[in-house]
């Protein structure tokens, strides 16, 4: 059957046969808005996020599965940077009309398969024909305690900057993508992020973090947007970012491997590493987006217990730097030599 054939309502009766009844959805998909109920002394946290053929995805490049869960997830991982736990989320899709209705059925598998994971259910959204691309956007809404949200605006000096998991992996897959590799850990890591959806809400929960936010745009943009918005500055040491092996590989460097916070006890542990010849890992590593790792930053002496949280998510996580009083980041070459990036991060309007 052809899309034109079903029509936009039997596309949205075709959505709404695959999404699972929710005791907090009083009425769903079908009426002219939805009614929630919300959880007792909870506020509501609301995401949005576009994705655009040819800005933001290729069609070339990924499935239509991966790219159903991508665009939920990089919602997720918005409602996981303010500390909270997904609850529903809507649905908007501009369809061109040549659209395949494999393709749909394969992109909401793939958005309900990751709805289902992290325990968010769509509500409803809106579909309309596109005389251009594929457009679609999502909104997320998220509920948690008011008093244990977290936001950019918490950092104070002397607090250490955190970051989860590895980061440059995204844009290092990106990168393949364009140059023809379709798969491997890289380009799985851009077209599939997994949103630290359990790491956001414990780290919320145990009440360490002063400000956090997800690595989307490159860590030293967003690192600035904490700066910004908690009136500090920032040094990082980046001998001290985590890099994977893929990575490293990636960038033909095998000697960079500081060892995560939690694998190390949450000691201190000796910084290792040299400035590089030739490719230069920390560049992307700095500047690329989409690693959709969780930044934060946490009171000096709570490292073992940021690591504990961590470690029971099974996270890595590491201490990349710490908060300055001063405005703007500095980044300590592992030779000790001040370091300076040649592009800091991914702006939509800003020059390439
Ligand atoms: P209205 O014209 O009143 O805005 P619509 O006909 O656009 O209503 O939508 C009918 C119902 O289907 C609404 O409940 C809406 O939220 C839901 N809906 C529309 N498109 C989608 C979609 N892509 N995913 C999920 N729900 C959708
Ligand atoms: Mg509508």
């Amino acid at each position: 059957m052809k899309l034109a054939e079903l029509g936009e309502f039997g596309l949205i009766d075709r959505i709404k046969a695959n999404v699972a009844a929710s005791p907090s959805v009083l009425l769903g998909i079908g009426d002219d808005a939805a009614a929630l109920s919300p959880t007792p002394g909870q506020v509501t946290l609301i995401t949005s996020d576009m994705l655009l053929e040819g800005v933001h995805f290729d069609l070339s490049f990924c499935d239509p599965r991966t790219l159903g869960r991508k665009s939920l997830s990089v919602n997720l991982s918005d409602v996981a940077a303010m500390g909270a736990r997904p609850r529903h989320f809507l649905l908007g899709v501009a369809l061109p009309k040549d659209i395949p209705l494999e393709f749909m059925d394969g992109f909401m598998a793939g958005m309900l398969e990751q709805a289902q994971r992290y325990g968010a259910t769509l509500v409803g959204g809106d579909t309309c024909a596109s005389k251009g691309g594929l457009a679609i956007s999502v909104t997320a809404l998220g509920e948690q305690r008011p008093d244990l949200v977290l936001k950019r605006s918490g950092a104070k000096p002397g607090d250490l900057v955190c970051v989860t998991g590895t980061v440059g992996d995204a844009a290092a897959g990106l990168k393949q993508l364009f140059a023809g590799v379709r798969e491997g850990f890289l380009v799985a890591r851009q077209l599939d992020p997994t949103p630290r959806v359990e790491a956001g809400v414990a780290l919320a929960e145990a009440g360490v973090v002063t400000a956090m936010i997800d690595v989307s745009d490159g860590v030293l943009q967003d690192l600035g947007h904490i700066c910004e918005m908690s009136g500090v500055g920032a040094r990082l040491e980046l001998a001290r970012l985590p890099l994977s092996e893929h990575y490293l590989a990636y960038c033909g460097h095998t000697d960079h491997a500081p060892p995560a916070l939690w694998e190390r006890g949450g000691g201190e542990g000796a910084a290792t590493g040299k400035l590089y010849p030739g490719n230069d890992p920390f560049a992307l590593a700095l500047s690329g987006g989409e690693d959709y790792e969780l930044l934060f930053c946490i009171p000096a002496g709570k490292e073992s217990e940021v690591a504990a949280i961590c470690a029971s998510v099974n996270l890595p996580v590491s201490v990349i730097g710490k908060i300055t009083t001063g405005a703007g980041i500095e980044l300590t070459a592992p030779d000790g030599s001040s370091y300076t990036p040649p592009r800091r991060g991914f702006d939509h309007f800003g020059a390439d």
